[in-house]
């Protein structure tokens, strides 16, 4: 289980995250999921109560804690039964790193603790219509004019994109997407700030799930950036994409087993109280044995994703293993709640039942963060082809 790896700030964190989502999400979550949006100002609520912070440096204003803080974090969101909240709460997981791994001292001065407080909102865009997986497709461009660049294009499927104040962006500063030769050069990340002449947002897009979570499309037109606001050196952009990959997958592998464990949840106490043929459901053997097997699968993922962690905490390469891990997670995911609609029968399927929203929100787990083909191309070229 996760918190075999716990320590006394890791309970603490869990206990205090877990009320404060109680408090704070889980009585509006259905009504912020059929609105399309939370509150911008459950944002700020987070950061005073110290949600967005716990694993960044403390002279950025974070707590400095670990992968597991984190996860628990993630873990503690999810739970509150709106995945689409607790992603758009969580957007500056995905946003920020870049900033730590290539920023000057004074970048991340000026735009990490803002978003650690909740005062302003920060979301990573990198996906365009053109080039998701394939990020080396990318055709933003960046273009150095004098002390600016001046950026054109677009992205879209940006998580907290309309609301967000500052947005890690990729962009193209040299190299052509159509040219094999050239087309990994010169992926550069660049911080763009809302209110920014030639930067606009689109209206907000619908999705299957994750209602309750902005997701926008961002355009730019002849957009004049401060070249101060360069992450890094030109063409310094994948190593800071690849400063994500390792928590991002993990915090989404932790989330889709927080969604199966509160699909699991809410199914055993239904099983308890839904009667047919005279006798709870879970008075069948078949139906106690399908939530034996639901909840081993949930138990497994849970089991790995931890180990997984524990190993990326202790410094070891786990770039195949986590790729796995978020495959077996999903996975897994996938089944409980499948499972846990067919327990709760035509329940199951009305809106106004949470299972019917886990369901949904669950799908986008297999195609965020990289899809299952691309974990699968990691776990191939770094466990596989080698031998
Ligand atoms: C709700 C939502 C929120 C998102 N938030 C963000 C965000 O905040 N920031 C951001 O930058 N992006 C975000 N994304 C984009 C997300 O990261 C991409 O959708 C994802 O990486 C897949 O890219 P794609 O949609 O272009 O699919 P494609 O890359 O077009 O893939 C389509 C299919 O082809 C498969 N495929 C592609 N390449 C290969 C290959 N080499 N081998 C085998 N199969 C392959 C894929 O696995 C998939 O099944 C978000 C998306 C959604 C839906």
């Amino acid at each position: 289980m996760l918190d075999l790896f716990y320590d006394d700030t890791h309970r603490a964190l869990r206990d205090s995250a877990q009320r404060w989502v109680d408090h704070h999400i889980t009585p509006n979550a259905s009504a912020w999921e059929e609105a399309g949006a939370f509150p911008t100002s459950l944002i700020r609520q987070a950061g005073q109560a110290g949600l967005l912070s716990a694993v960044y440096p403390e002279h950025l204003g974070g707590a400095g804690g670990d992968i597991f803080h984190a996860l628990i974090v993630a873990e503690a969101l999810v739970r509150g039964g709106s995945v689409g909240t607790a992603m758009g709460l969580g957007s500056h997981a995905i946003a920020l790193p870049p900033i730590l791994a290539l920023g000057t001292p004074q970048q991340q001065q000026r735009f990490v603790p803002p978003v650690l407080r909740g005062e302003r909102v920060a979301c990573l865009a990198i996906t365009e219509a053109g080039a998701g997986s394939d990020v080396a497709g990318i055709r933003t461009r960046a273009v150095r004019q004098g002390d600016h660049y001046v950026i054109n294009g677009s992205k879209t499927f940006i998580t907290s994109g309309q609301r967000a104040d500052l947005v890690t962006l990729a962009v193209r500063t040299q190299g052509d997407p159509d040219d094999p030769a050239t087309r990994h050069q010169g992926i550069s990340l660049i911080v763009v700030e809302a209110g920014t002449p030639g930067f606009t947002t689109g209206r907000p897009l619908q999705k299957m799930g994750w209602w309750a979570s902005d997701t926008a499309e961002l355009f730019f037109e002849d957009c004049a950036v401060p070249a101060e606001n360069l992450l890094g050196d030109e063409g310094a952009g994948f190593v800071g994409i690849m400063a994500n990959f390792v928590s991002e997958r993990l915090l989404l592998a932790a989330s889709a087993v927080a969604t199966a464990r509160l699909a699991l949840d809410d199914t055993r106490r239904y099983i308890a109280q839904r009667h047919a043929f005279g006798r709870p459901l879970e008075g069948f053997q078949v139906t106690r044995h399908r939530l034996a097997e639901l909840c081993t699968l949930e138990a497994q993922a849970r089991a790995f994703v931890a180990t997984v962690a524990q190993r990326h905490r202790l410094g070891q390469d786990v770039s195949a293993e986590v790729a796995m891990a978020k495959n077996a997670a999903v996975k897994a995911c996938a089944s409980v709640c499948d499972g846990a609609v067919q327990l709760h029968g035509g329940m199951g399927y009305m809106r106004e039942c949470r299972i019917e929203r886990l369901f949904r929100d669950q799908r986008l787990f297999a195609i965020g963060g990289g899809t299952t083909e691309i974990m699968n191309e990691v776990i191939w070229s770094r466990a596989l082809a080698r031998g």
